[in-house]
């Protein structure tokens, strides 16, 4: 029996207050809460533990070196990864795509070539391919996505060809939060050959990963989602996608021999991890995922739908409120619009009754733009938010609506 509030004691934020009330955090697709245990981890390391990998031959060094590679198999166990050295450290999704979009550019992209993404990206999944094209001649093509907020799949099937060099598509929008039907989307991309990025950055804190069953080319995600630090994050990749593309970031860590004349690289994954990483971030992803190794995610999955569906049926039955997707296939996101009234202006009326929502564009402006708007309210949820807080949620935007009234 899944039980929300022994899991809620293992995050001490989640009993702070807000402006005199109890928080309720409803912010999780920005971020996640921490739970003890990594807070306990990171501050451990830099009382007890602090030392450089990979360089040093004391005993300090050496340990700090074992659990920052120790961290790389269990997060290669974590997503099902075949080899650990498949698995390289970033600082989150942002770089991860970077560096491919980088890679792409330099060794694979020529003039005509074309970039599938979908209409539902976050513009970390916009800018870097936009990016590459400048630099390539390569053409960016954008898959449409339905009124309800999924993807339409019969244009998919039409826009890829045999100029298409990747697929680079989100798994859960963080402004919909609508689930594509990721499986469907790689078969049909590698029936010709083409390789798939999955843009994990929602889904890795939700379900558990497969990326062998998947059998994507690439999957990333970052750690400050998955209740781990801010600043560390995954790009995983099948190992002759890894071996075939160039470093991204250079400098000391990432060589074999360097000398005047040239250099020559380490192979995967030290190629791609130039420079001293986010160590004690890495230290906190290993607590996070110990962390969650020891949660049922069958039963924190149904239990974060039934969240999605007492928010989908509260917020649904206030007048003037409109919910902005509303697809088949939804995660724990419930993004919406309130007639005659400015999402900040709904954020700061909420943050005064301690709940914490977003507010914006949540960094896609396309897919805002298509469905004709500017800024939705989001609240997201994690296994570790209640029945209570979402009808708290009902209530204040009800209330709200008496005021602005
Ligand atoms: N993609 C998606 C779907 C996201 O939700 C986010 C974070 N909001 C990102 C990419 C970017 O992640 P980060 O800022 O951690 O690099």
């Amino acid at each position: 029996m899944f039980d929300v509030q022994s899991i809620r004691s293992d995050f001490p934020i989640l009993s702070e207050s807000m402006n005199g009330q109890p928080l309720a955090y409803l912010d999780n697709a920005a971020t996640s809460q921490k739970p003890q245990v990594v807070i306990d981890a990171v501050a451990k390391y830099y009382q007890s533990e602090n030392a450089n990998i990979h360089r040093g031959v004391f005993s300090l060094s050496e340990a700090a070196t074992a659990r920052y590679e120790a961290t790389r198999s269990s997060v290669a166990s974590f997503i099902s990864a075949q080899r650990t050295e498949e698995v390289i450290f970033t600082k989150g999704v942002t770089e991860s795509i970077n560096l491919i979009a980088h890679g792409f550019a330099q060794s694979i992209l020529k003039a005509g070539d074309e970039i599938l993404i979908s209409g539902m990206e976050h513009h970390a999944n916009i800018v870097p391919w936009q990016i590459a094209c400048e630099r390539t001649g390569a053409v960016l093509k954008v898959i449409p996505v339905l009124d309800d907020g999924s993807l339409d799949m019969d244009a998919y099937k039409n826009l890829l060809s045999e100029r298409t060099k990747i697929v680079s598509i989100v798994h859960i929008s963080n402004s919909l939060g609508t689930i594509n039907p990721i499986p469907t989307l790689i078969k049909q991309a590698h029936s010709i050959g083409v390789p798939v990025l999955i843009d994990g950055a929602q889904s890795a804190p939700h379900a558990p990963v497969n990326v062998q069953d998947l059998d994507c080319d690439f999957f990333v995600f970052s750690g400050h989602k998955l209740f781990a630090p801010t600043g560390v994050g995954v790009l995983y990749g099948k190992e002759e996608w890894l071996e075939r593309l160039p470093p991204y970031q250079s400098g000391g860590d990432m060589i074999e021999m360097v000398d005047f004349e040239g250099t020559t690289f380490k192979g995967i994954p030290g190629k791609f991890e130039a420079g001293t990483p986010n160590i004690a971030g890495v230290i906190g992803l290993a607590e996070a995922i110990h962390y969650l190794r020891g949660i049922d995610f069958s039963e924190t999955s149904v239990y974060e739908k039934e969240l999605l569906s007492r928010a989908t049926e509260a917020l649904g039955s206030i007048d003037g409120l409109r919910i902005v997707g509303t697809a088949p296939d939804k995660a724990s996101i419930v993004s919406f619009v309130f007639e005659g009234v400015h999402a900040h202006d709904i954020g700061t009326f909420l943050d005064a009754g301690g709940i914490a929502v977003r507010t914006g564009h949540h960094c896609t402006m396309p897919l805002l733009k298509r469905f004709g708007l500017a800024a939705t309210t989001r609240a997201s949820f994690a296994f570790y938010n209640t029945l209570e807080e979402v009808d708290r949620l009902a209530e204040n935007l009800r209330k709200m609506k008496a005021f602005f009234q």
